[in-house]
């Protein structure tokens, strides 16, 4: 659709500074719309997919432009997935400045590749991606002790690893954490 490669639909401002969303100092733009209806989501208000606001993709890619110290953009929702032209055109963008990504869906990684026959965005997007965050949220595996998702039925999927093998491969998150403890604790005297 014309519109789609205009406008996106957001829930919310492109957010800056997050630290839960993903490692290191994240943007983090949320989009409007949600067909899964997980019981216990967090943001039932980006459900409705005629909420939030239409916004020029031109004015999140100026965001984007503007934003200082990010280390990494992150698609929340909603679902990110409902929008893959125009998240793909953000992704693009976000990736040429340099930003690592991050996206939460509630699609499982199997259910997109399904839908990639039908839409060669999602493939696109998915190209893009560093990481998924995959799977609807399941209030019964609910651990707040998880890295970066809220129930245990979902994978932190390292995306570039699982298109090159055509299997699933997971973020290595015992790196992550031993890199995390590796960093300098600043002193101060
Ligand atoms: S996929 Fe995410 S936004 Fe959608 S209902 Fe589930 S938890 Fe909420």
């Amino acid at each position: 659709m014309e519109q789609n490669k205009k406008y996106v639909r957001l829930a919310a401002d492109l957010q800056s500074d997050s630290i839960v969303d993903g490692p290191g100092l994240r943007a983090v733009l949320w989009t409007q719309g949600c067909s899964h209806h997980c019981p216990g989501c967090q943001n039932p208000q980006t459900w409705d997919f005629n909420g939030g606001g239409l916004v020029p993709i031109s004015m999140v890619l100026e965001a984007i432009d503007e934003l200082e110290y990010q280390d990494g953009i992150t698609f929340s929702g909603g679902d990110p997935m409902f929008q893959p032209e125009a998240c793909n055109i953000i992704a693009e963008h976000a990736k040429k400045k340099g930003l690592n990504i991050w996206v939460y869906t509630g699609f499982t990684y199997e259910e997109l590749m399904k839908l990639v026959p039908k839409n060669k965005s999602y493939l696109e997007f998915l190209k893009k991606i560093d990481v998924l965050v995959d799977g609807r949220f399941v209030e019964e595996k609910k651990d707040l002790s998880l890295l970066f998702r809220g129930s245990s039925n979902q994978r932190l999927i390292d995306v570039p690893k699982t298109l090159e093998t055509g299997n699933i491969v997971l973020f290595d998150e015992n790196k992550y954490m031993e890199k995390e403890e590796q960093k300098e604790v600043p002193m101060f005297v």
